[in-house]
């Protein structure tokens, strides 16, 4: 029986992992694979301690400070997915991957997320080459440029916001009428003079060559087919959490992140934590989540400790 088992093995699970393995709790790590979500990028930042990383080598960073770390502490189980979780009789959990079982006296569900990817002809060709998932990750390599975001939620303005600091012009496409959006923050970007807004517009295509030169939408009230010449397109259609196997257990919000309690990470259910990503935190960023991971294993670790 384990002590603990982290599912997950971005910055979140990664950060618990190391943390764990220095308290000594025994644990599992289970993950689809180590890095995260920012595996992909080709240059992250604002990850502290580096000035730029690519997420590569961010990951093979992780994998080399838990190697670092781990002793017999900490088994890391690479290549694994849990489909289920259960809480036994005893209170212990069993949780059921594709290849294995394993139990432990706690979980942390550090499982992440993915974002809604934007599906048109073009977007999963051009992403990286001007498709774009993260404005804070990537805003600044398209200082100077126009760009597009879809989206008109809350997630979408303030990409606009931010991009408009830098950017040459930022056009916001909306598939409704109506925006999500809190209306202030909707007046804020349209006052601004390189803001452009146009409602009722669903995007058809990606154009472009080796990078995005622009993208079509169609005007959902006419019908017509617009051209728009951006380099970049911010998608924030918004985000998936990986918490299906958590779905009938635990307390989620209404996008089916898990609940927790910011100061300890605990989630509804006595025994299981959660962080980074797959929460209804406000901020996701890979220094944020790392820290959820932290905070949950000094709070897993007091508790395992007092029964
Ligand atoms: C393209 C891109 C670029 C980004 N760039 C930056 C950046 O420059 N700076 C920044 O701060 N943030 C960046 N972000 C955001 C950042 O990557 C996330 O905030 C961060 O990765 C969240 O970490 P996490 O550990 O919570 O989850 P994730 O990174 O999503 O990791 C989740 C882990 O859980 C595993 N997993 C999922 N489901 C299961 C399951 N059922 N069983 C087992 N394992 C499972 C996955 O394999 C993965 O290893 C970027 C995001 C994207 C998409």
């Amino acid at each position: 029986m384990n002590d603990l088992i982290i599912i997950g093995g971005g910055p979140a699970g990664v950060a618990a992992g190391v943390y764990a393995a220095r308290k000594h709790l025994k644990t599992a790590l289970i993950t689809g694979e180590i890095g995260g979500q920012s595996v992909v990028s080709e240059g992250i930042e604002n990850w502290i301690g580096s000035s730029k990383i690519s997420g590569a080598d961010l990951a093979k960073s992780f994998i080399a400070h838990l190697d670092a770390v781990k002793n017999d502490h900490v088994s890391v189980h690479a290549g694994e997915r849990i489909q289920t979780l259960q809480k036994n009789a005893d209170g212990s959990f069993t949780a059921a991957g594709m290849n294995n079982h394993y139990s432990a006296r706690s979980i942390l569900v550090a499982s992440g997320a993915g974002r809604r990817k934007l599906e048109v002809p073009g977007a999963a060709a051009f992403e990286n080459k001007g498709v774009t998932y993260c404005a804070s990750c990537d805003g600044p390599l398209f200082s100077g440029m126009d760009v597009a975001v879809i989206g008109g939620g809350n997630a979408g303005f303030e990409t606009a916001l931010q991009l408009l600091a830098y950017c040459k012009s930022v056009t916001l496409l909306h598939r409704h009428k109506e925006f999500k959006a809190d209306p202030i923050t909707v007046e804020k970007a349209r006052a601004h003079p390189a803001m452009r807004i146009i409602a009722n517009a669903e995007p058809v295509e990606v154009t472009g060559d080796v990078f995005v030169t622009g993208m079509k939408y169609r005007d959902r009230s006419t019908g017509e087919i617009h051209e728009l010449k951006v380099a970049g397109i911010f998608v924030e259609a918004g985000v998936l959490p990986n918490t299906s196997f958590v779905q009938e257990m635990l307390e989620l919000d209404d996008v089916k992140r898990i609940k927790v309690d910011p100061r300890t990470q605990r989630a509804s259910v006595e025994g299981i934590w959660a962080a980074g990503d797959c929460t209804d935190e406000l901020y996701h960023q890979n220094n944020i989540a790392a820290g959820d991971g932290v905070r949950a294993i000094e709070d897993i670790y007091l508790w395992i400790k007092k029964r």
